[in-house]
């Protein structure tokens, strides 16, 4: 973290010749649990990673944005008067799009000079985006003495992903860099974003958790996400809730049968049973059992590969043979369609259910997978001075 926070200090004082006002941090997640069930209305389960985007920025009186990413070429100088959806492109985009959703919202943000490093991987299900979006807007709201409490600066950096980037997320990612706290698992209600920490310290059960980066992206995943949304929201409509979360898991059976469509059925019954099983998984953490976690977890891989049909060869691989060498469970996070797969095992098999995933990707011709072990982390922060070298 020194380091690393260091370094994005160092980076803005190349980029903008002079040293900056403070770096803030914000991580990526990995959901445990819980999945498209944000857009649904309906609760999810994160923990944030110790991967994390830095931010290091300085106020400016003339009212511009200038941006820089060590990951991109050029630096993009942004009026904020001219932030409208739709007018900036590229990763700009995202850091743009947060200073125009927080004065969108009326609070007082003015220009900064932003410099950004991450060590958050990009496009492989684990947040980069919303690490972004959030470590720039407490960067912003902090630099401009503009107070707003976590759970609203999640819900604008999600509009500036919605609105301005364009990507239709729902709101856990950004709750959970914003609001997650080390050692805990974020129990969060997306509909009213009621937050509950939970304790998920795998080290004192002997447990860890395995993070298998398939780094690929099928191009459909785009596409394929904003048609389940779609698809949801029309099962909602056809069975009277305003969102599938209030179709409650007793009742499953018998709103299957109300639903003439066909093709939606499997879409309730992921998003139904998925919420359950988020029940289940935080009952059992709240009992300290975390082991008794694994089946939940494979079986919502199940759910998400045959109901919800988001899942892809490689993340079906790394599940089959992490279960198959040991892991308790195991399933893909995120959206799909690539991206990552966690497996939850025991600390003594960890090794060799990562060598198997890794042989097997091998084997079957993929790219080697990026596979490490994920301890819960804190949520977004303002680094320390004395952490900056
Ligand atoms: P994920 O959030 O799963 O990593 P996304 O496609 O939602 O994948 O977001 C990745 C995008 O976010 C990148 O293509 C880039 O535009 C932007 N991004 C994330 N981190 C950075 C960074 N450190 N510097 C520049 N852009 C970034
Ligand atoms: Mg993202």
């Amino acid at each position: 973290m020194t380091a690393a926070a260091g370094s994005a200090a160092e980076g803005f004082e190349q980029a903008y010749g002079y040293a900056p006002e403070g770096v803030w941090a914000a991580p990526g997640r990995v959901n445990l649990i819980g999945e498209y069930t944000d857009v649904n209305e309906g609760h999810v389960l994160p923990i944030a990673l110790p991967q994390c985007t830095r931010v290091a920025a300085a106020a400016r009186t003339d009212g511009v944005l200038r941006l820089r990413s060590r990951r991109a070429e050029g630096t993009a100088e942004l009026p904020l008067t001219a932030l409208t959806p739709g007018a900036v492109q590229g990763w700009a985009a995202y850091p743009a799009g947060v200073a125009w959703a927080l004065r969108e919202a009326g609070l007082p943000v003015g220009g900064a000079d932003v410099y950004v490093e991450s060590d958050v991987p990009a496009g492989a299900g684990l947040s980069s985006s919303a690490a972004l979006e959030v470590a720039t807007a407490l960067a912003l709201t902090e630099l401009h003495g503009a107070a707003c409490g976590r759970p609203a600066l999640a819900r604008l950096a999600q509009r500036a992903e919605n609105a301005f980037v364009g990507v239709p997320c729902g709101v856990m990612d950004q709750t959970a860099s914003a609001c997650c706290t080390a050692g805990h698992a974020l129990h969060l209600d997306t509909r009213d974003l009621a937050l509950r920490q939970l304790p998920f310290d795998l080290a004192a059960h002997g447990l860890r958790l395995l993070v298998v980066d398939t780094r690929v992206r099928h191009a459909l995943a785009d596409g394929a996400y904003a048609a389940r949304r779609a698809g949801c929201e029309a099962a909602a409509r056809a069975l009277g809730v305003r969102a599938l979360r209030d179709v409650p898991h007793e009742e499953l059976e018998a709103a299957l049968g109300r639903l003439a469509d066909a093709a939606l059925r499997p879409l309730v019954r992921h998003v139904v049973s998925e919420g359950e099983r988020v029940r289940e998984v935080t009952a059992l953490l709240a009992a300290g059992e975390p082991r008794a976690a694994g089946p939940l977890l494979t079986a919502g891989h199940a759910s998400l590969r045959d109901d919800f049909a988001v899942s892809c060869p490689e993340l079906d691989l790394a599940v089959a043979v992490a279960n198959g060498a040991g892991a308790l469970g195991a399933r893909m996070t995120g959206a799909g369609f690539g991206g990552s797969a966690l497996a939850l095992v025991e600390e003594g098999a960890a090794d060799a259910v990562g060598e198997a995933v890794t042989a097997a990707f091998a084997a079957a011709g993929h790219r080697p997978p990026r596979v490490f072990a994920a301890v819960a982390g804190g949520g977004a922060r303002r680094v320390p001075r004395g952490d900056l070298g």
